[in-house]
C-alpha cells in the first residue's frame, strides 16, 4: 500500500523537534534551527533545533547531575526500561520504518527490517543488564580475598552517523543504560528524526530525565569540541568515517577518554570456484545493495575464482538491473537514492575514475535521470590496481576482479586499510577456517551476505576501529574495573 502524504505529515509533525536535555525538549540557545530532507525528492520534511556548544554542555551539566544515582540504580530497573523500550519501538515499527525512508532514503521494506535489527539490541542489553557478574578469589597466595566488579565508565558521548538512524543509536543507547552510563546523543544532521522519536520514545519506556541527552544540530565540531574537553566527560564512542574518528581519538588523547571508534570499511566478497553461485548472487545483492551500498559492511570489492567469474558477473549483473529505483515509499521501490548530492556526485566519480583506468561497465554507471538523488545499480569489471578497489565506495557499485589462487584471494582481500567486514562463498569448509584464519577482518560471512546480529560482536581491525559493539562484549565498552583486595581476618 502507498504511503500517504497525510500519513508523512502526521508522522512528521509528531517527532519532536527540540533538544534534549535534562528530560525537557528545549529550544537552541541561539534560536536557529535546520532543515532536514528527503534524498528521494530533495525536499524539506521538517526543522530542528540547531545545537550549540552551550547547548551541548547543559546536556553534559545534566547527564553529569545524574551519573552518580544513575550508576546505583537496580540492574533490573534498567532491564525493564529496555525490555519497555523494546516493546515500544516493535509496537511503533511502522511509524520508525516510515521516518527512516523518509529522512534516508532506504526503501520502506528495508527499514522495518532496520527497526526490527535496531530494537533487539534493547532486547538483548536488557538481558545481558542483569547478568554482568564480576569475580571473587582468593588470592594466589592463599592470603587474601579478592574482587573483581564492573562500573558504569561515567557521562558518554554518542556520535552516530547519518546511514542506520536508528540501529547505530540502540546500539550505543541500550549498552551504555545497561551499564549505568549516562549520555549525550549526537546524531548525524542528515537523519536526525529517528534519535528524536527513538529519545522520545526513551523517556516513555521510563528513563529517568537526564540520563539520555539529545543534541542534533549542524555543527558537530561544536557540539562534541566542548565535550571532550570537558573533564566529566568519561568516554567517546563513535560510529563513522576514519578521518573523522582519527581527529575524535586526538581530542579523546588530551582528555585521556575510553574510545570506541566504529570506522569505514571496504568489504571483500569472495567467491570461490567450488561455491553455489545462485547462493553467491544473492548474498552478493544483500551484501552489495543492502542500503544502497551505504553501509560500513557493504561489500566493496568481488573477488571471483577466475573459472566462476564470466558466469557470476553475468548473473550479478542481471539481478542488480532488475533493482527498481524509486522512492522507498513506493511499495515497488526496491533501491532507494544516494543520501545527497555531493555523495552521489562522489560515487559517479569514483566509477569514472575506475573506467578511465581501464574498467568495463557491465550495468549501470550512471546517475538516474529526474527528482532525487538515485543512481543506477552498477557492475564494473576491473583489474588488480583500479582505484575504485582503493575506496570506501558508498554507493550501489560493484567492482568484479579475478583471482586463480587461494594464495591470491587472500593477498586481494588484505590488500586493504580497513578490516570490518569480509565475506566468503565455498562449500569447502577447510577453506573456510584456512581463509578465515587469514584475512585480517573483524567479521565473516559464511556463505551469508548479512551477519550483523545483536547478539554478536560487531567491529573491525586495522583502520576500521577499535572496541566492539552488541554481543556480550558490547557492554565492557562502558564499564571500568574495580578491585577490592581484603585483608586475610
Ligand atoms: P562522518 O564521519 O562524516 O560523520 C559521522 C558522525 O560524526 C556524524 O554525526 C557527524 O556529524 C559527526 N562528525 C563529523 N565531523 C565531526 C567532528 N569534527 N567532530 C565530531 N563529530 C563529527 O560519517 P558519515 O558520513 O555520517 O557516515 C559514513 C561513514 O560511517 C562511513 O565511513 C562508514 O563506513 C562509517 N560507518 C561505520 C560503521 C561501523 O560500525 N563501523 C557503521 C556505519 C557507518
Amino acid at each position: 500500500m502507498t504511503v500517504t502524504a497525510q500519513r508523512e505529515q502526521e508522522l512528521l509533525a509528531s517527532v519532536p523537534t527540540g533538544l534534549l536535555i535534562n528530560g525537557e525538549w528545549r529550544d537552541a540557545s541561539s534560536g536557529k534551527t535546520f532543515d532536514v530532507h528527503d534524498p528521494a525528492t530533495g525536499k524539506v520534511l521538517t526543522s530542528l533545533q540547531d545545537a550549540t556548544s552551550e547547548d551541548a554542555l547543559a546536556a553534559l551539566d545534566a547527564a553529569d547531575a545524574v551519573q552518580r544515582e544513575w550508576a546505583l540504580s537496580a540492574p533490573r530497573d534498567r532491564a525493564e526500561i529496555l525490555r519497555r523500550a523494546f516493546d515500544l519501538v516493535t509496537e511503533r515499527a511502522e511509524d520508525f520504518a516510515l521516518l527512516m525512508t523518509l529522512e534516508m532514503g532506504k526503501p520502506l521494506a528495508e527499514a522495518r527490517g532496520e527497526v526490527a535489527y535496531g530494537a533487539e539490541f534493547l532486547r538483548w542489553f536488557s538481558e545481558e543488564t542483569v547478568r554482568h557478574y564480576g569475580r571473587y578469589f582468593t588470592s594466589p597466595e592463599g592470603k587474601n580475598k579478592m574482587i573483581v566488579t564492573h562500573k558504569p565508565v561515567g557521562p558518554s558521548l554518542l556520535i552516530t552517523p547519518w546511514n542506520f538512524p536508528l540501529a547505530m543509536a540502540t546500539r550505543k543507547v541500550a549498552p551504555a543504560v545497561a551499564a549505568g552510563c549516562t549520555m549525550v546523543l549526537k546524531p548525524a544532521k542528515l537523519t536526525p528524526l529517528t534519535s528524536q522519536l527513538f529519545a522520545q520514545t526513551m523517556m516513555e519506556a521510563g528513563l529517568p530525565a537526564g540520563v539520555l541527552n539529545v543534541v542534533s544540530g549542524t555543527s558537530a565540531s561544536s557540539i562534541s569540541g566542548p565535550l571532550m574537553k570537558d573533564r566529566r566527560l568519561r568516554k567517546v564512542s563513535f560510529t563513522g568515517s576514519t578521518p573523522v574518528g582519527v581527529r575524535l581519538m586526538k581530542d579523546a588523547a588530551e582528555n585521556v577518554l575510553r574510545t570506541s571508534m566504529e570506522l569505514g570499511g571496504n568489504a571483500p566478497f569472495l567467491v570461490f570456484e567450488d561455491a553455489d553461485l545462485d547462493a553467491a548472487v544473492q548474498g552478493a545483492m544483500a551484501a552489495k545493495m543492502r542500503n544502497m551500498g551505504e553501509a560500513c559492511t557493504a561489500a566493496n570489492r568481488f573477488l571471483v575464482h577466475e573459472a566462476v567469474a564470466e558466469e557470476f558477473t553475468q548473473k550479478f549483473a542481471d539481478a542488480m538491473k532488475a533493482l527498481k529505483p524509486l522512492r522507498g515509499t513506493d511499495p515497488e521501490s526496491t533501491v532507494g537514492p544516494i543520501i545527497d548530492g555531493g555523495a552521489r556526485d562522489d560515487v559517479h566519480a569514483l566509477v569514472t575514475e575506475a573506467v578511465d583506468a581501464g574498467a568495463d561497465v557491465v550495468t549501470g554507471g550512471a546517475p538516474v535521470e529526474g527528482d532525487g538523488y538515485f543512481y543506477q545499480p552498477t557492475v564494473l569489471k576491473v583489474s588488480s590496481g583500479s582505484p575504485i578497489l582503493g575506496q570506501e565506495i558508498f554507493g550501489p557499485v560493484a567492482p568484479v576482479i579475478t583471482f586463480s589462487s587461494e594464495e591470491e584471494a587472500i593477498e586481494l582481500a588484505n590488500a586493504s586499510e580497513y578490516g570490518l567486514a569480509s565475506y566468503i562463498y565455498t562449500r569447502d569448509v577447510n577453506k573456510l577456517f584456512r581463509v578465515s584464519e587469514q584475512i585480517e577482518f573483524g567479521l565473516v560471512g559464511f556463505n551469508a551476505g548479512v551477519i550483523s546480529n545483536a547478539s554478536a560482536p560487531f567491529g573491525g581491525v586495522k583502520q576500521s576501529g577499535l572496541g566492539r559493539e552488541g554481543g556480550a562484549e558490547g557492554i565492557e565498552e562502558y564499564t571500568t574495573v574495580q578491585y577490592i583486595g581484603i585483608a586475610d581476618p
